[in-house]
């Protein structure tokens, strides 16, 4: 069961009202790399497992999550309560509302519609949604995906921590930034902790395709790098050794039944091009300019219809 405890996880100092900067926090309330994500994301992957130590942490830092969601909530709270006021009391003049919910990327819909409270949206006033989280029930993946989201987070927060010389602000950004690094080594801790944690799942890869490093893209700006040549690569430079990989011939194709074979041969013959044909289309009758070359010539209308090679 969940408690709450009346006070935040951190203090919450804000020196002044600020609905733009608001706007600004939403991104790490109802944001694809916010707390609402990342405290469902670790609530879920940890009510899914089997494993008593991933579980523990997971929903140890799920609740942590939702206290900082709870943090954040809170300074955006503080942040638009001059403005919330102001709207439930219609003391705003409609060039000072236009002014306040126009400017700086400040939301309408989180000013107007939410009167100033946060909104499970981002700063742009996007809806959060659950395809922020990308759990697959697999620990050697998943793992890898908080460790991802963990970063991303901690960016978020650095460049919020950049928008504001509030110094109560920058100090709780500062703590919530802190956690996720926190919570990136608990993580990385915990799939490495998984004997064999690669690669991901549990069938092996084909051997001689695990090493293969592919150079698709060449011409000036080829590179060489620890990431595909030295011992662990086989470099593979002569693209006509990899195509196909296999060394098959690289043609796709299926055994159909007798009667499959039937209709697919009726189709191919219905829809069969004519490479020798010279159609007047459409295009050719209407063509103006600018319709590049077609059978009324260059410029469009200027010459007659070919007839065509007797
Ligand atoms: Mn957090
Ligand atoms: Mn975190």
């Amino acid at each position: 069961m969940f408690m709450h405890n009346k006070r935040l996880q951190y203090t919450v100092r804000v020196s002044e009202p600020n609905p733009r900067l608001a706007c600004m926090m939403m991104e790490q309330f109802g944001g694809a790399d916010g707390e609402l994500a990342a405290a469902m994301r670790y609530f879920t992957q940890g009510l899914g497992e089997d494993d008593m130590g991933r579980k523990d942490m997971l929903l140890d830092i799920a609740t942590e999550e939702l206290s900082h969601l709870e943090i954040i909530g809170s300074i955006v709270t503080m942040l638009n309560k001059g403005l919330k006021a102001q709207l439930a009391e219609g003391q705003l003049k409609e060039a000072e509302l236009y002014l306040m919910v126009g400017s700086g990327g400040a939301s309408a819909k989180e000013a107007i519609l939410f009167g100033g409270g946060p909104a499970l949206c981002d700063s742009a006033g996007v809806p959060w949604t659950a395809s922020y989280i990308d759990s697959r029930g697999e620990p050697t993946a998943d793992l890898r995906s908080n460790i991802a989201a963990e970063a991303r987070a901690k960016i978020v927060y650095e460049r919020l921590i950049h928008l504001t010389d509030d110094p109560g602000i920058k100090d709780a950004l500062g703590f919530l930034m802190t956690r996720e690094i926190a919570h990136q080594k608990s993580f990385e801790k915990a799939l490495y902790a998984i004997e064999n944690n690669f690669p991901t799942g549990k069938l092996p890869g084909v051997e001689r395709y695990a090493s293969m490093y592919v150079n698709t893209s060449q011409g000036d700006g080829d590179a060489r790098g620890p990431w595909n040549s030295g011992d662990e690569w086989d470099r593979i430079d002569n693209l006509d050794d990899v195509m196909p990989a296999d060394q098959g011939d690289g043609t796709a194709t299926v055994a159909l039944s007798a009667k499959d074979q039937k209709v697919a041969a009726k189709l191919a013959d219905r829809t069969l091009s004519d490479p020798t044909s010279d159609p007047t289309t459409g295009a050719d009758m209407g063509a103006g300019p600018g319709a590049g070359r077609t059978k009324n010539g260059d410029m469009g209308g200027t010459s007659s219809i070919h007839s065509p090679a007797a």
